[in-house]
């Protein structure tokens, strides 16, 4: 069985872009409308040798009550019920939000393994991108650019080695 990884974050952070970039697809669709992907998307990787499953989710929506947003924050549930890993990501443009903290809150009840990831983290200097984050109690930040590729590559093997 190949190791499954679920990206999870907020609309915007850029986790279709890493989708992506991990599975060198144009299947996920990649647009500045905040939510565009709105279903749970499977892709194949590989990293060196070793194979693995990556699942994009629309955005995790934690407030809504029904509609559109309320479907994204199921699957997103349900991409992480099937995650032996987990790669939260968060934007180290636009800094930590509240939604943030909340889908921090639903990661940690769910048990699994997860890595927190700061994006669009290039041309920025890893303590200033970072600092906000650690308020989340996830531990020391990954950083990376999906967009350029910076740090993924470490970022996939270090999570294989965690699940
Ligand atoms: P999603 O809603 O989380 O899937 O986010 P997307 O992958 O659709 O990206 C949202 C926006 O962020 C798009 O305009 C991307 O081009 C941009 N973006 C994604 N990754 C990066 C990055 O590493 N750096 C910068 N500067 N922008 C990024
Ligand atoms: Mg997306």
């Amino acid at each position: 069985m190949k190791p499954v990884i679920a990206l999870v974050g907020r609309p915007n952070v850029g986790k279709s872009t890493l989708f992506n970039r991990l599975t060198r697809s144009r299947d996920a669709l990649v647009a500045d409308l905040p939510g565009l992907t709105r279903d749970r998307h499977y892709g194949e990787g590989r990293v060196g040798e070793r194979p693995f499953l990556v699942i994009d989710t629309g955005g995790f929506e934690p407030v809504a009550k029904d509609g559109i947003m309320h479907e994204m924050a199921k699957q997103t549930k349900q991409a992480v019920a099937e995650a032996d890993i987990v790669i939260f990501i968060v934007d180290g443009r636009q800094g930590l939000t509240p939604h943030d903290k909340t889908i921090t809150d639903f990661l940690r009840k769910s048990g699994r393994s997860v890595m927190l990831v700061v994006n669009k983290s290039e041309g920025m200097k890893y303590t200033s991108v970072t600092a906000e984050f650690y308020e989340l109690g996830m531990g020391d930040p990954y950083v990376i650019s999906a967009a350029h590729g910076d740090g993924v590559a470490d970022l996939v093997e270090e999570s294989l080695d965690l699940a």
